[in-house]
């Protein structure tokens, strides 16, 4: 196979390209071009090092004269002719790329690591963000948020204002919500016609039931399972934050101005937004979390939310369109895990005061009221 080089003599810019051999102590070249000029490279003259992309090439200089060409290739028989300051210039060479390989592992880790960091402190700058912010936001809000964003999802005229279904509900909202009440929140319970198995919970105390839900679930215990999760979402002002750390750096400026009246109209102007937003997996395991731990301090049954996940997981397939309640909580294995995990040692049970088979009887019947062709 011909051996090609890059030659370069000094004053000409263009790079000649030659066929090389070496020749006794010499390197020959000769032009590629038809006819070509012809150079000899005294190799007891000449410097090496090794240059180009990848320090992939062995670079010789002689006054005058540097040609590059291929280490793979030009190595071998530069080290067969045994010249002695050859032989040091390629070790020293070869330990020096050696370690500028090692040093851009070395620089390209600390990159990384910087990167890392800058991600975590932006991070940790947004979550003390959100922290900051929410202290500034009064109960209020979340309260006006949450009954602007309830009027926006239009649920009103699908409303069951049925007493003997939304009395016992009230009760248990009542119940569960009993330990916040110095907390300035408004809790108000709304059943929705609506075959869709689901719950959900917005800012300052709404929480939506569906009666899909009331249908599908298995008993009281169930019931309050979802409900107590749900109060959680409130209490633990989930709408607020998520709200707030979707916004981000733009709240940056109104936190550090500490301008509230900004981020008042910043919060209001999120409320369709919200309705269409699910909460994060750290928001999610924190109401399961403090579900279970209201539902312990009520000595209510701490089984239920884990017993409907696992119902609901069984059902899948056959249902999927109406288990709406499993696309907003996903009940991944992790997440039963955790709850499986987190349930407490029975004590000493209260049984929940609910009369499970009166509601669903009173489910059953308000449901054949409803003339067929309607909704
Ligand atoms: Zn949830």
């Amino acid at each position: 196979m011909e051996q090609v080089g890059r030659l370069f003599i000094t004053g000409q810019p263009e790079a000649i390209l030659c066929r090389w051999e070496v020749v006794g102590a010499a390197l020959q070249l000769q032009e590629r071009a038809f006819e070509g000029r012809t150079w000899t490279l005294e190799l007891q003259r000449a410097r090496l090092s090794l240059g180009g992309f990848n320090e992939d090439q062995i670079v010789l200089q002689t006054e005058g004269m540097t040609f590059y060409a291929g280490r793979p290739e030009l190595e071998k028989p530069l080290r067969a002719l045994g010249l002695m300051h050859i032989h040091q210039a390629l070790g020293r060479e070869a330990s020096r790329v050696r370690h500028n390989v090692r040093m851009s592992y070395v620089w390209a880790g600390m990159l990384f690591l910087l990167l890392a960091l800058s991600g975590l402190f932006g991070w940790w700058v947004t979550d003390r963000m959100v922290d900051a912010a929410a202290a500034m936001t009064p109960v209020s809000w979340d309260i006006e948020l949450g009954r602007t964003c309830y009027k926006s999802l239009g649920f009103a005229a699908r409303e069951n204002h049925d007493p003997r279904l939304v009395r016992p509900l009230q009760n248990l909202a009542d119940q569960l919500t009993r330990p916040y009440q110095d907390q300035g929140l408004a809790f108000e319970i709304h059943l929705i016609n609506d075959p869709q198995v689901n719950a959900f919970a917005l800012p300052g105390g709404q929480i939506i039931v569906c009666t899909g839900l009331l249908e599908n679930a298995e008993g009281a215990d169930e019931l309050v399972g979802v409900l107590a999760h749900e109060v959680q979402h409130v209490v633990q002002r989930h709408g607020v934050r998520s709200i707030y750390s979707q916004l981000r750096w733009q709240l940056a400026l109104t936190v550090l101005v500490g301008d509230s009246s900004q981020l008042h109209a910043q919060l209001l102007s999120s409320a369709t937004f919200l309705a269409g937003l699910s909460y994060s997996r750290d928001h999610e395991s924190e109401a399961d979390r403090q579900g279970l731990a209201l539902l312990a301090q009520l000595q209510w049954s701490q089984q239920g939310l884990l017993k409907f996940f696992q119902r609901l997981d069984k059902q899948q397939g056959e249902m999927e369109k109406h288990l709406k309640y499993l696309s907003t909580h996903p009940a991944s294995a992790e997440r039963k895990a955790a709850l499986e995990k987190m349930l407490s040692p029975v004590s000493a049970e209260k049984s929940i005061p609910l009369d499970w088979s009166a509601l669903r009887s009173a489910l059953g019947r308000g449901s054949q009221d409803v003339s067929p062709g309607r909704q």
